[in-house]
């Protein structure tokens, strides 16, 4: 006869929801279809690109700070010197 432990086991099995790390929201519509990912432009700037499967709106981030279309095709279109 085999005895098992009746004690249960403390795993933290509670974890909150809160902190899912999630793509975020979609700032165009506020759709949480958003997908994101990491990329560099061509002048070796970190960027993360999110793209809004519900209103195609995309998105450029670097460190937190939204960029402009314009900027993020200025660098992807820089020459190094
Ligand atoms: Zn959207």
């Amino acid at each position: 006869m085999t005895s098992i432990p009746a004690q249960r086991s403390s795993a933290p099995s509670s974890l909150t929801q809160a902190g899912a790390s999630h793509s975020g929201c979609c700032p165009s519509c506020g759709s949480n279809r958003v997908t994101a990912l990491a990329m560099t432009l061509t002048d070796g700037t970190p960027v993360r690109f999110s793209s809004c499967h519900e209103c195609e709106h995309r998105t450029w981030t670097h460190e937190g700070d939204e960029l402009q279309f314009a900027d993020v095709i200025a660098r992807a279109t820089k020459t190094k010197v």
